[in-house]
């Protein structure tokens, strides 16, 4: 790699199906590449589980013609353009990992889900994209995954093993030079904002047939758990575009979004943090995911 390949602030992203990262750090992700840091997005499964919402593009499903994946490459690329974001990737490449379903079905164990692989084996894909990139910081889920989907789970635990070995010196020095990971964020969201965000759609007419619970948000705890907020404002245009581009897993309506449940939520344009490694800056709450990381 070049040094053009590495501007000052590097910042990695680890998520489990298209859609995620345009739903929890849509607008942190398009800030960050608006101010030339890198971003790199590592997805690791195509999401071929997905629930399909346009009638049109039902076909595309696993239990028909089991296509969902390829059409979720290109929203996955059309949601980057939106953001600004140029270096996304599939975890050991497009289809290596299978989307696992939701909890307790057979999909969980089929050949090549991602919740069946060996956490090692998927993290050394990821290490090599850590020691290559060199991220100074680190986005993924907490150990539940925000809400117990297995993928997201699968995800929490490549992403962390593989920084902790990406730093093992001992580790596979073919996959590249030992790099520690400054700071390590799980995405939350503080539950009094959600809870606002809800009120306004519940004060909205919005035409979703009903409304979902503050605690179907993934990561949602109490806001005493933050260390750190992105006023994403900015970037809400930019957010709203990239959750459009998944459009047979999101309707977005207003500052209101549906997945294929049909029940509304509000898009949360603030994205929250809990910075669980690495030094916390002093004061309040972080507004920087690089506050005190040296360049
Ligand atoms: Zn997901």
């Amino acid at each position: 790699m070049t040094d053009q390949d590495h501007p000052a602030r590097r910042l990695l992203l680890v998520h489990a199906h298209p859609d995620d990262e345009s739903i929890n750090n849509g607008a942190t992700m398009a800030k960050y590449a608006a101010e030339g840091a890198r971003v790199t997005l590592v997805t690791c499964t195509l999401g071929e589980e997905g629930e399909v919402i346009p009638p049109a593009l039902a076909h595309l499903a696993a239990d028909r013609d089991d296509t969902l994946g390829a059409h979720r490459i290109a929203e996955l690329a059309a949601a980057m353009k939106e953001l600004g974001v140029t270096d996304h990737r599939f975890l050991g490449g497009p289809g290596r990992f299978r989307d696992s379903g939701m909890m307790g079905t057979p999909q969980n164990h089929r050949e090549g889900a991602f919740w069946a692989a060996p956490v090692d084996e998927a993290a050394a894909y990821l290490v090599e994209v850590v020691r290559s990139v060199r991220p100074q910081v680190l986005v993924t889920y907490d150990p539940d995954g925000g809400y117990g989907h297995p993928d997201h789970i699968q995800a929490h635990r490549v992403a962390m093993r593989a920084a902790d070995l990406a730093a093992d010196p001992d580790f596979r020095p073919d996959l590249g030079a030992p790099h520690t990971i400054a700071k390590i964020y799980w995405n939350r969201v503080p539950r009094t904002y959600a809870e606002e965000g809800f009120a306004r759609l519940r004060a909205t007419a919005v035409g979703f047939s009903a409304t979902a619970a503050v605690d179907d948000v993934p990561g949602v705890v109490d806001d005493a758990r933050i260390t750190t907020e992105i006023d994403g404002a900015p970037y809400a245009g930019a957010k709203t575009a990239a959750m459009r581009a998944h459009a047979t897993q999101i309707v977005v309506e207003g500052g209101f979004f549906a997945l294929s449940n049909h029940l509304g939520q509000p898009v949360l344009v603030t994205e929250s943090y809990e910075l669980v490694r690495g030094e916390r800056a002093a004061g309040g709450r972080e507004t920087d995911l690089f506050a005190g990381v040296a360049p």
